[in-house]
């Protein structure tokens, strides 16, 4: 320890304490790979997605929840580290049980698994944000500010981190000493230059070899031969780059004579910078963003960029069927009965046979008819009391009945969505959530609280909830749907309902 601490600590009118410590709120001095850092992250999470509001949110309100906890928590202290493997696993952890439990106290099944929740609804997931890729493209934000930004920290990097062979990057760490957060961030190098290039203007600051001018790769990546046999290794792109009259001529001198495949990449080199040559000027050369109109960083841009790769990815290798978003996700019906269809496309509701796949011992008989199994294609599709409610209802939502079919994710795949200007086809686009759901909720009551309705008595109910979601949604007025109501308790309900 420095021998005058408290008196240079005076002199410079600060504080001392030993590291690690705190500063500004994050770690300083402790190694990100530690658990320990973590533990206040995830100490708050828990704080936000525990205790009451489990208990009283609805499905819809918990996916809010996490996606607005995730938004916001992590952002501070993964800007600057990388959360290792096990951290996580302890934050989806968290969130997954959030979203399937409520609360700690309440052991819920996972219904579906959290890889595929984190797929874009589009395709068949509910959005939540993959923390990794989030981690990611938050640190990958300081590659942008290394490379657009003159300031005194940016040259503080240059000369801890020096790097001889571009102007635009800082180089690798090499000793693990006080460098850690710019390890982690080191390691994005790749994924943030994938998207970016040096755009030249007068070439004067760039690389030849070594700088991403051409969209995609490094010359030194993909002519590795031609790269080691240069002359200058590290020449500018405007030494390389001559203008004679009205055109240009590339100056590359190699050190011996190139032959066989080394001949052959030289050829190919000059045939790809002369289909991507660069107009240079007096500007100057400036890093651009590709993903973005302002080609400026986001980190929503890299975020979704690398979205869009790991779903090209699970595309590739056939894991992704097309899913009907637009069917199953509404805007004018509740999010938790929007959840009940995707769960029911899914094949995840909890019906006694997949209750029996799970190692519940029960026997397996349909509440309704009492004289199937209950699986999802006869509970919402075959079964003669379902059966009778689509033939009841469907009368008073013009709804054409030859559309049903065998599979009830067949049925939400080829579910019409119409004309959303006209009243009667908002009717059509909420039947399917309305009957599914108010036939499972008859099914609950019978099987937990042993009460019985007729088939007219829960297409009624399918009627009022249609016309109760279109009066909120401002699709219809109040007083034509009130009077909906009263037609269809007058042709539907038995005189002591009336
Ligand atoms: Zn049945």
């Amino acid at each position: 320890m420095c021998p005058h601490l408290e008196r240079l600590a005076d002199l410079l009118c600060c504080d001392w304490e030993f590291l690690p410590t705190v500063y500004l709120g994050l770690p300083l001095g402790a190694s990100p790979v530690a658990g320990s850092i973590w533990n206040p992250l995830i100490s708050r999470m828990q704080a936000r997605l525990e205790g009451w509001k489990g208990k009283f949110l609805s499905f819809g309100g918990r996916l809010v929840l996490i996606k607005s906890v995730m938004a916001s928590q992590p952002t501070y202290m993964c800007s600057l580290f990388r959360a290792p493997a096990h951290i996580v696993q302890a934050i989806e952890r968290l969130q997954s049980s959030f979203l399937w439990s409520g609360a700690n106290d309440q052991k819920k099944f996972h219904l579906v698994s959290w890889e595929r929740c984190k797929r874009p609804k589009s395709l068949g997931g509910l959005g939540i944000p993959d923390f990794r890729r989030h981690n990611s493209a938050l640190l990958a934000k300081w590659w942008w500010k290394v490379a657009s930004e003159d300031s005194w920290w940016k040259r503080l990097m240059s000369v801890k981190y020096p790097n001889n062979e571009s102007k635009w990057m800082p180089g690798k760490p090499l000793s693990p000493v006080g460098c850690s957060p710019w390890s982690q961030v080191f390691k994005m190098k790749d994924e943030f230059w994938k998207f970016a290039i040096v755009k030249p203007g007068s070439g004067d600051n760039i690389s030849f070899w070594n700088d991403r001018w051409i969209h995609g790769t490094t010359l030194v990546d993909a002519f590795p031969r031609g790269a080691a046999a240069a002359v200058l290794p590290r020449a500018r792109l405007s030494d390389i780059l001559l203008r004679v009259n009205e055109s240009f001529s590339w100056d590359i001198e190699f050190k011996y004579q190139l032959r066989g495949g080394a001949e052959r990449e030289r050829e190919s080199l000059f045939s790809f910078i002369n289909s991507n040559l660069p107009l240079l000027s007096s500007d100057q050369d400036m890093i651009s963003w590709l993903p973005t109109s302002s080609h400026s960083f986001t980190v929503r841009s890299l975020y979704q960029q690398l979205s869009k790769e790991a779903v090209a990815c699970l595309l590739t290798a056939g894991q992704i069927d097309d899913f009907p978003v637009k069917t199953v996700w509404q805007n004018h019906i509740p999010s938790k009965i929007c959840m009940f269809v995707w769960l029911t496309f899914h094949r995840r509701i909890l019906t006694q046979d997949a209750l029996k796949r799970k190692g519940w011992s029960l026997p397996n008989r349909c509440s309704l008819c009492i004289a199937n199994e209950e699986e999802p294609n006869h509970l919402f599709l075959h079964c003669r009391f379902t059966e009778e409610v689509w033939s009841i209802i469907s009368h008073f939502v013009y709804f054409d009945h030859r559309i049903i079919r065998r599979d009830i994710s067949d049925l939400i795949k080829s579910w019409p969505l119409l004309d959303p200007q006209n009243p009667k086809d908002w009717c059509t686009r909420s039947f399917l959530h309305a009957l599914l759901w108010c036939v499972w909720i008859e099914r609950n009551n019978r099987i937990f609280a042993e009460k019985f309705s007729s088939p007219s008595v829960v297409s009624f109910k399918i009627g009022s909830l249609i016309a109760s979601w279109l009066v909120a949604a401002g699709k219809i007025d109040k007083s034509c749907g009130e009077d909906w109501i009263h037609n269809l308790r007058r042709a539907l309900l038995p005189r002591s309902f009336l």
